[in-house]
């Protein structure tokens, strides 16, 4: 048998599923080629001083979508990777002094410390039936079928359903103001556009089946630190023999037509290929690997622009926080001028919504005793060249956030940090090549986008695909696991690449 051979342009979660998902097919011959020296991309750690630092996603949800990448090799996920439950879900913290846990059973929630009434209870469970509508409408025409645009819909759903099901003319923040009215709730929810990297208030309502997606399939956090979850899937590729080689960066393309044949590495060497699947973003691989004139990306740039950015501080601590649970989120006194700093006035704001993650709630050896490992994740602005941050900008930024937190609970703070590990949107720009530094992709935008990323297969070349958080179903580590399941669908509709 002829094997035809795939070079996959990344390892981060979308080029790992898309490489274990076409190895299933024995005529594929995979070359994975990653950049840095791990694997997992921005599932990533480093060890300070005693401490862990996971560097990426802390949440994990929707483990189903990992099991698959297993399961279609005939294997188990519980073999590679062991996952538990987080509880509650989230503990929330508001300027007043109020402290909301979000619960795995919205019942709990009338007790202590959330207090909600038995209406308000009422209410949040109208609202994840509401949460639970969109996420079928996804399932159904996002997830299981692949709508890459809105006109794919029309092929996929009911279409004198559509505006109803989908809640077309509202934004995220539109659609939990009309069912909730408990305001500790309403920021609670529309923080959810946080697994996005987007604003509420432009993000259109069919985000909002985040909540129904947490509530339905758990939060879940990984056994011995999250980027265990990258070694599982490294262990696997391992195990079926796909070749990888670390270290190695795309830095070019050779092409005919239409046609890449070969990529070209940063010594010069070449790697022939007859498809290439990129986990490198679609608008850094336009503007870096085939280096397209400007007037062919500027329609990208426009439409689907990068998610935020994050501020993300690691500390390590020599005290406990008792007030802390594992996941736990600072809420600003004006969310709306929040979000407004973030996407359109890009600016750092002084009292920003901080997520906060204290994992040795959950589990003690990521770090030593007595002590606490506390990562701060502000979302901010990606880089932009109009308005450059320096040094002094996030020095005076981080004081903000560092008080904040002290001032709404943390006391003694900062005096106890023992050691420390920042990473800016420059950081994250320069090791995962993300556009502009952003950490989850393509933002969700109304007007933009309608909440659609870039569709997998490139517009100008017939065998290039992308996966990862650029592309459709988007950011977050359970979606861009899926797109690396849904390319290979695409690939095998590709009849010239099937003829080869
Ligand atoms: C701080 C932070 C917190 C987050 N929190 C969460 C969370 O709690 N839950 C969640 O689900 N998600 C979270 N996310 C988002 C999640 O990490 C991403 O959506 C997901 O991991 C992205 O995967 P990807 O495969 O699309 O891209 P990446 O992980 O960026 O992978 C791309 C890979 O391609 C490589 N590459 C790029 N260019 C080249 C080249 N030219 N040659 C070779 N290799 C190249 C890069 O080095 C990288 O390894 C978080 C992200 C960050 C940064």
């Amino acid at each position: 048998m002829k094997q035809k051979t795939i070079g996959v342009i990344g390892g981060g979660l979308g080029g790992l599923s898309a490489a274990i998902s076409l190895a299933h097919n024995p005529a594929h011959k995979v070359i994975l080629l990653e950049k840095n020296a791990h694997l997992g991309g921005k599932l990533n750690v480093v060890s300070k001083d005693g401490f862990t630092f996971d560097l990426g996603p802390s949440i994990l949800t929707m483990p189903h979508l990992f099991e698959q990448l297993f399961a279609m090799h005939n294997r188990k996920m519980a073999d590679y990777v062991a996952i538990e439950p987080v509880r509650p879900h989230w503990r929330n913290f508001f300027e007043d002094g109020k402290i909301v846990d979000l619960t795995a059973d919205p019942g709990e929630m009338t007790g202590e410390p959330s207090c909600l009434t038995d209406e308000e209870v009422e209410e949040l469970r109208g609202f994840l039936r509401y949460s639970q509508q969109l996420y079928q409408f996804s399932d159904q025409t996002y997830f299981q079928n692949q709508s890459e645009k809105t006109l794919d819909v029309l092929k996929y759903y009911n279409p004198l359903k559509i505006l109803r099901d989908c809640d077309f003319f509202s934004t995220m923040d539109d659609g939990v103001r009309k069912r909730i009215h408990n305001p500790y709730l309403i920021d609670i929810l529309n923080y959810f556009a946080k697994y996005v990297g987007s604003s509420p208030y432009d993000a259109p309502a069919i985000l909002n089946l985040l909540p129904y997606i947490q509530w339905e399939f758990d939060l879940w956090y990984v056994q011995g630190g999250m980027y265990n979850l990258a070694r599982g899937l490294e262990r696997l590729i391992h195990d079926l023999g796909i070749e990888v080689r670390k270290d190695t960066e795309v830095t070019e393309m050779q092409r005919e037509g239409d046609v890449i044949t070969a990529l070209v590495l940063q010594d010069g060497s070449k790697v022939v290929v007859d498809l290439v699947v990129s986990n490198m973003e679609v608008i850094p691989f336009y503007e870096r690997i085939s280096r397209e004139p400007n007037a062919r990306i500027e329609p990208y740039r426009k439409k689907y622009g990068p998610a935020c950015s994050g501020f993300a501080l690691h500390l390590g601590v020599n005290r406990q926080y008792d007030i802390l649970r594992h996941h736990n989120f600072f809420y600003s006194k004006n969310p709306q001028k929040q979000f407004h700093s973030i996407f359109h006035a890009k600016t750092l704001y002084d009292d920003p919504c901080i997520y906060l993650v204290a994992p040795m709630k959950t589990d003690p050896a990521q770090g030593p005793e007595g002590c606490e490992v506390i990562k701060i994740l502000p979302h901010i602005p990606v880089l932009d060249k109009d308005t450059p941050f320096t040094d002094h900008d996030y020095a005076q930024y981080k004081e903000a956030v560092l008080s904040k937190l002290e001032r709404m609970g943390l006391e003694g703070l900062r005096a106890s940090i023992v050691t420390e590990e920042l990473w800016t949107p420059a950081t994250i720009q320069a090791h995962y090549y993300s556009n502009q530094g952003a950490i989850y992709g393509i933002v969700s935008d109304k007007k933009k986008n309608k909440g659609f990323k870039t569709p997998k297969h490139s517009a100008f070349y017939h065998n290039l695909y992308f996966v990862g958080g650029s592309v459709n179903p988007g950011g977050g580590m359970p979606m861009v696991v899926l797109s690396g399941q849904q390319v290979v669908d695409q690939i095998y509709q590709n009849k010239r690449f099937m003829a080869l």
